[in-house]
């Protein structure tokens, strides 16, 4: 079942809606503004809901935010180099919005955009036309992203399809705690699993610098079952060069079958999240710079108080030939999927 009610009003007068999905098992909260996830609520050990994602109460904090937080990601998530890249010989220019670089689609990515609302039975599709050259992109983009939730899962299903060659890399930002948002301290009692035997390596800005490397001996690696507060804690190479977990994941070379890609464990309230996708790589992020004072119920969320699980294209794949390719032929449709499963023990 899905119903919906007023989110308030942006500082520039666009009015947001709220769309809530329900299964019998659990909810989502779902703005038509930037498609931002605001709430997830699923069952903990002894059946009580329990809301696993970070946000705010009403639209006004999504219009300013600057974390991300549950944010529909697009044209193109993470960081792309200088702000540039170069398809059939033409060098596009993109807003430099992070040091050096472009993250997350530019000055006025799909996160501060207000989406097309379409609801059938128990699926909610939220669209947007992404205008030729907007944010220095090439081509008109028709993109949706769907929202379902069973008794088991959370699905998101993105497509898009352009007039021109483009490139694309699509994802949602959440910022998941499995104790719950409402309790979102630092995640170092909860575990984390990565379906990864290899991570990319990034430079001292955060930008993937085109090498990839075997987990393998190192903190990368969390193939099994990991507590985050042992690699977190007292940080040792990579994860202490960027304050955190910050990278990408490699998954598979290039988008395919769905699989599992990480899962996050809370033993205090026994939730699950299991994250599958057919992409093939996940930025596993623990929201290294994260301080917002008007969380939901006027909730602070500090530093380390959430994970990312961006399911993703590689980052800075416009810069590497060898990674798979972000380009979207004209006339092609993309569609990628990627689901937040969710039990407790
Ligand atoms: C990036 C971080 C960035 C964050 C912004 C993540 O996807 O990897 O470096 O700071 O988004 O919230």
């Amino acid at each position: 079942m899905i119903s919906c009610r007023p989110f308030g009003e942006t500082p520039d007068g666009r009015k947001a809606q709220l769309f809530i999905l329900e299964s019998s098992t659990a909810s989502a909260y779902v703005t038509d503004f930037g498609g931002h996830l605001v709430s997830f609520n699923v069952p903990d050990k002894n059946g009580i809901l329990t809301d696993v994602v970070l946000g705010f109460d009403n639209v006004v904090p999504y219009a300013g935010s600057v974390g991300y937080m549950g944010a529909t990601v697009g044209r193109h998530a993470n960081r792309i180099a200088d702000g540039k890249f170069v398809l059939h010989d033409i060098t596009y220019r993109l807003a430099v919005n992070n040091g050096p670089n472009h993250l997350h689609g530019g000055q006025e990515g799909f996160n501060h955009k207000l989406f097309d609302a379409y609801v059938d039975g128990d699926t909610l599709t939220l669209s947007y036309k992404s205008k030729d050259m907007e944010e220095g992109y090439p081509g008109n983009l028709d993109f949706s992203v769907s929202y379902r939730l069973t008794d088991e899962a959370l699905e998101l299903t993105y497509k898009a399809v352009c007039d021109k060659d483009t490139v694309v890399n699509f994802t949602n930002h959440s910022y998941f705690n499995c104790d719950g948002a409402l309790n979102a301290e630092m995640v170092y009692g909860q575990y984390l699993t990565v379906y990864a035997d290899g991570y990319c390596r990034s430079d001292e800005n955060g930008l993937a610098n085109g090498e990839i490397v075997p987990v393998g001996g190192t903190e990368m690696d969390f193939r099994k079952s990991t507590l985050l507060g042992s690699r977190l804690e007292n940080p040792t190479g990579d994860i202490k060069a960027t304050g955190g977990i910050d990278h990408n994941f490699v998954l598979a070379m290039k988008r395919g079958e769905m699989k599992r890609a990480a899962e996050l464990y809370s033993p205090k309230t026994g939730i699950r999240l299991t994250c599958e996708t057919d992409q093939p790589g996940i930025q596993i992020y623990t929201a290294n710079f994260t301080d917002e004072d008007s969380g939901k119920g006027m909730t602070h969320y500090g530093l380390h108080s959430a994970v990312c699980l961006e399911t993703q294209n590689f980052p800075n794949a416009t810069s590497f030939s060898y990674f798979p390719s972000p380009v979207l032929r004209a006339g092609e449709s993309f569609v990628s999927r990627t689901n937040y499963h969710f039990s407790a023990e």
